[in-house]
């Protein structure tokens, strides 16, 4: 997977993800992040990239030369054009699903705005899917673009030591993760569930499930409309729904 993220703050984008999972994960050559500094595309001689908006109204807009022709620029490189994800509050909600949509993807394109937004004709050219992280403003697309980046990382073959893990965590099958426990086995007088020292493999993998059944039941009700449950299961979140209403 290779993202190139075209932004006017590159340096946030490189230190954000340099570190960590997505950093070694670069170092092995299973992803690449290139961070392209629009503001070298302007052909404005104080480097301007934004200006006021027409028909007036606070702030200033990004201009649509400079994005297009920093997209423009990489694509003449790379010798095809991939899809561009603008990060926008006015965008479809970003989740797990729509990141392993995306983790298919061989190139991404994440366009960040900045002040008030990019100009409209900027977008219509290039941009082919609006993104948001969320019901809420930010400064910039650049928090955005790593998050989303850093969610979709994590589904590419081999970037978790442990391909698994990915599997089975919150939001597979429209459930949130079961309550997890290591070392020591009592801390401040709390200890670890019995069965999960018990080492049975079939009591431990039912207690997880209900688990994560009844913690979506409690934090998440919604995601249960569309997630797969045995009848058993179905019994069960039955019996919470009875004791919720109690
Ligand atoms: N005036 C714009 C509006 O009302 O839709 C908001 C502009 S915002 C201050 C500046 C930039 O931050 C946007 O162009 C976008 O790239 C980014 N941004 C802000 N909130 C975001 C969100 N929730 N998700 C994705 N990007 C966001």
């Amino acid at each position: 997977m290779n993202y190139y993220v075209l932004t006017l703050f590159p340096d946030m984008v490189r230190d954000g993800l340099n570190t960590s999972i997505i950093g070694r994960a670069a170092e092995k050559g299973l992803l690449s992040v290139e961070a392209i500094n629009i503001r070298d595309y302007t052909r404005e001689k104080h480097g301007h990239v934004d200006d006021a908006p027409y028909g007036g109204g606070a702030g200033m807009v990004m201009q649509a030369a400079p994005v297009c022709e920093a997209y423009e620029a990489l694509c003449s490189r790379l010798g095809r054009r991939p899809r561009v994800l603008y990060m926008t509050p006015q965008g479809e909600v970003f989740n797990q699903s729509i990141a392993r949509e995306l983790a298919a993807e061989e190139d991404l394109v994440f366009l960040c705005g900045h002040y008030e937004g990019i100009d409209e004709r900027a977008l219509e050219m290039v941009a082919t899917d609006y993104l948001s992280a969320g019901d809420y403003v930010l400064t910039g697309g650049e928090l955005p673009a790593m998050m989303m980046i850093d969610c979709i990382s994590r589904l590419i073959p081999g970037v978790l030591n442990n391909d698994a893990s990915a599997e089975i965590e919150s939001f597979h099958d429209n459930l949130l993760e079961y309550p997890q426990y290591t070392r020591p086995e009592e801390y401040q007088g709390r200890r670890v569930p019995q069965v999960l020292l018990s080492g049975h493999h079939k009591n431990i993998e039912q207690w997880r499930r209900e688990q994560s059944i009844r913690r979506t039941f409690e934090r998440r009700p919604d995601l249960l409309r569309d997630a797969r449950l045995t009848d058993r299961e179905k019994a069960f979140l039955k019996k919470l729904e009875l004791e919720a209403m109690e």
